[in-house]
């Protein structure tokens, strides 16, 4: 892609370590040449040990302002004048957004999951959903979930973890108390028997470990919809299986994409391009 730059040219970084893979850099520049914005999205490679300085910069250089990824995401929250609400309850902020000097911290990836999902599925609203997984994908995934109204459960390797993610959230909504369970346990396979909605929040089956499942497959029945985080493979073992036995499926792309195209709303104030930044996803 050819990205004009002149005088006026507003920049957008985005801040990880390493950055080299990121799709963002394709996405978000489709966007602005979609939108005949002056702008441009780059990739910097910020050590963990200058990611203070680099905050600063966004600051003295009137960039517009950041995506943050691994390892910043939970690091940069004390740096920041304010973050939003979904930002401060899973503890991870995603996009900067600098408004004057002020910079203000948010996460787009729990909304960003809710858009992908109404685009590919429904709304959970009322859904029986289980996660799998009790990371920082599960967390974002688990309380945008239940801020759409849906009736989660989390089922992970590791139950400690599990039970931690059921506590905050706990914490978060008055009390609400949700179940937490092992991936290969009775409780699970009940779970995902009588469910609507499994969401893949496991790095199980992410390239190169292709031929690795989260769950037994004899857990899936043809009326779930079952959605992966993972987007590399295209089609992980799971959602393979899944297909094959009628359910209705989704990659992780889609989250992708709308946690990037409500980053960009942010920024510019504009509707996002969301067809081209797709269009750089299939690519
Ligand atoms: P994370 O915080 O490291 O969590 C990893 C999760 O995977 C944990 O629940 C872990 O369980 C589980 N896990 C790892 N290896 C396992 C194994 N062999 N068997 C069973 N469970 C295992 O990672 P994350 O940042 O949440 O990312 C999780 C996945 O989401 C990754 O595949 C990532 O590519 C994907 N992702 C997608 C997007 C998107 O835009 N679509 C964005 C971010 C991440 P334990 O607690 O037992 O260790």
């Amino acid at each position: 892609m050819n990205v004009s730059l002149s005088g006026a040219t507003r920049v957008v970084g985005l801040f990880g370590y390493p950055v080299g893979h990121s799709r963002s850099p394709a996405m978000q520049n489709a966007a602005f040449q979609a939108r005949g914005l002056d702008c441009v999205y780059v990739p910097f490679n910020v050590h963990p040990e200058q990611l203070p300085e680099a905050v600063e910069a966004i600051r003295s250089l009137g960039m517009v302002g950041v995506n943050l990824t691994i390892p910043h995401k939970q690091n940069v929250i004390e740096l920041l004048d304010m973050v939003n609400e979904d930002a401060r309850q899973i503890g991870s902020v995603n996009t900067i957004v600098n408004v004057g000097g002020v910079l203000e911290g948010y996460s787009t990836d729990g909304q960003g999951f809710i858009r992908a999902l109404k685009e590919a599925w429904k709304s959970p609203e009322g859904r029986k959903v289980v996660v799998l997984g009790a990371g920082g994908t599960a967390r974002a995934t688990v309380f945008a979930l239940i801020k759409s109204g849906a009736e989660v459960a989390i089922a992970n390797r590791t139950i400690s973890r599990a039970e931690e993610l059921a506590e905050a959230v706990y914490k978060n909504f008055a009390g609400l108390r949700i179940t937490a369970m092992t991936l290969e346990s009775a409780a699970a396979r009940y779970s995902i028997k009588n469910a609507d909605l499994v969401v893949n929040c496991t790095s199980v089956g992410m390239f190169p470990n292709v031929d690795a499942q989260p769950i037994p497959m004899d857990y899936l029945h043809p009326k779930l919809f079952v959605y992966d985080q993972i987007y590399n493979p295209w089609e992980t073992r799971l959602l393979a299986a899944a297909k094959r036995l009628g359910c209705g499926v989704a990659n992780g792309a889609g989250m992708l994409v709308h946690q990037g195209a409500i980053a960009f709303e942010l920024w510019t104030g504009q509707t996002a391009p969301v067809e081209a930044m797709w269009e750089t996803m299939r690519e």
